[in-house]
Order: structure tokens, then sequence, then C-alpha cells
């Protein structure tokens, strides 16, 4: 696998297509050619390749491991009340809700994802943010923090966020304070990972929510479940379909250009590239997916 990787990397290094995204000023000051491949086992083993090691902002990776939080927290049937589980077809920051519900279609689509910080944010106030820090950090075997720089910057910008949050207390999907619940969204985004974090993280999700480096229990079962099939559904935005059937691969991308994947029982990947395509995924990371996919058998429909 070792070997896998560094081939991986080698082949994809010099595709520069793609841009940083820039509706947070932050985000476009990242170093654009930096590019790390990981994968962790279920047994513990951890391969790299690349700037692996290189920090990121978490982004819109943070969106399956904050609903999984929330699905312990309330259990299913409420968290389906506040919250659909139906791709959308749209952005990621569409203000668009689901007719036949008035509610976000997924947990993660902005909208749901904010949904999601308000179910937190009722059940433990201002802990929201630190429950959430605390479990992100577990599933990758480190203390985690935020970038403070990223974080002033989605606050400074994060207008459609705000207009997405009222309008969702507008319409009883979340009850409580908006911009305390957008204060612990905000920050969940600006939190740093690496590719082997990311790659810890995903393992955390493939051995049943038990993060196999450290041993420790980090999700419920039934969370990680759910968490997984809409992650397989939902997680790539607008390119979710085409990847379930291209790579076929549970996973979840920002715009800080991390992607997260998971293949059940074996293994995590976290890829890390800042160059997005028109989707908001990144170029790298999509190219370096679809190779292990292919290379190892990955597909969650693999016949051969
Ligand atoms: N902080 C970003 C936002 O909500 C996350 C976007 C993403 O990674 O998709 O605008």
């Amino acid at each position: 696998m070792q070997q896998a990787l560094i081939e991986l990397h080698e082949r994809h290094r010099g595709n520069l297509d793609g841009a940083l995204a820039d509706y947070i000023p932050q985000l476009a000051m990242v170093e654009p050619d930096q590019f790390g491949v990981a994968v962790a086992t279920t047994d513990g083993q951890l391969f790299t390749a690349g700037h692996a090691d290189r920090p990121f902002t978490i982004q819109s990776v943070s969106k399956p491991y904050a609903y999984c939080i929330a699905l312990e927290m309330i259990g299913r049937k409420a968290i389906l009340g506040r919250v659909g589980v139906e791709p959308s077809g749209d952005a990621f920051n569409a203000i668009i809700f689901d007719p036949k519900t008035n509610r976000a279609f997924n947990p993660m689509v902005n909208a749901g994802a904010i949904t999601v910080a308000g179910i937190l944010y009722e059940q433990v106030g201002e802990g929201a943010f630190p429950l959430i820090l605390d479990r992100l950090s577990q599933a990758a075997g480190r203390p985690l923090a935020i970038n403070e720089a990223v974080y002033r910057s989605e606050v400074e910008t994060g207008h459609r966020n705000r207009a997405i949050g009222h309008l969702l207390r507008n319409c009883g999907a979340i009850d409580g304070p908006v911009d305390a619940i957008l204060d612990t969204y905000f920050r969940q985004c600006s939190i740093e990972v690496t590719a082997t974090d990311l790659a810890h993280m995903g393992a955390t999700l493939a051995h049943i929510g038990e993060n196999p480096s450290t041993r420790r229990q980090v999700f419920e079962l039934n969370a990680v479940r759910d968490t997984l099939a809409v992650m397989f559904t939902c997680g790539m935005y607008d390119y979710s379909g085409g990847w379930a059937f291209n790579v076929g691969i549970p996973a979840k991308s920002g715009v800080g250009g991390g992607i997260v994947g998971v293949v059940n029982r074996q293994l995590g990947i976290g890829t890390f590239s800042p160059r997005l395509d028109a989707q908001g995924n990144s170029v790298r990371g999509l190219a370096a997916f679809a190779d292990l996919s292919s290379d190892f058998g990955l597909h969650a429909f693999e016949c051969t």
C-alpha cells in the first residue's frame, strides 16, 4: 500500500486544474500546490504520501461527524423530523429547503449542518462546540484546535449562512439563539486537520465507531451506520450521484480541499489538495480516490 500511495501521489502531483475557494478571504490565501494522501486501516496501520501532515481547515468534512453526535443525542426519529436524508442536487450553500417537509434536504448541505448545530446547541448550550471538538479529536486520535484566522474570516463574511440560520429559525427547524448556533457552526468548520487526521477519522467510522489506533469507542454503532448512509448519498456536493457511481466510497469533502472516505470495516482515507472543481470538490482528491477505488477494488458494490 505504501508504494501504491507514493505512485498515486506522483501520478497526480502535476495536475494543477481547479481553483482555490475564495468566498472566505482566508481560504484564498493557502498555498495551492499542497497535495497529501493518507490511508489508515482498521487494524491500526497508517500509510501516507506527500503533504499528509500539512494543516488545513476541515470545513464541511465536519458535517457527518456533527450529525453522528446529534444522532446519538436525540435519536434517529427526532433528527429525521428536523433534517432530511435526501440528496438535494443543489449547491452546498443553497437557500432551498425540501418543499415536502420545509426542512433542510440533508445534514451535508449548510442548511442541514446548521440545523444539526442547532440541535447540539439545544442539548448542551455553549458546550456544543467543545463537544464537537472533543469528539473529532478522539476520532483523529490527537487534540485538534481551530484556526483562528479562518474562524474570524467565516464570522466576518458568513452572511449567507446567517440568512440560512434565520430562515431555519423562522420555519421552526431550529429553536434557539441563531447567532450562537452559527458561531458553533463557524467554529466547527474552522477546526484544523491534516490528511493523516482525516484518514484516522475515516478509519474510526470504518471500524464502527472505535478509533483503531487508540482503541477508544468514539461513536455509537447505529449512529455510524446512519452517518455512512448519508455520506454515501449526499457527501460530495452536487457530484454525489456521480461519486457513488464512479468511486462508490462513503465520503465527505470540504472547501478547504480535504476529503474523508470510509471503506466499511477496512479503511479510512484522507486526501488534501486545495484546488477545487466547479462543484467544490478537490480535483486531485477526486483523482486519488478514483484510482484507489479501482486499483484496490474499494467500490461498495465491487463484484470482482
Ligand atoms: N464554512 C463553509 C460554509 O458553510 C463550509 C463550506 C464547505 O466546506 O462546503 O460556507
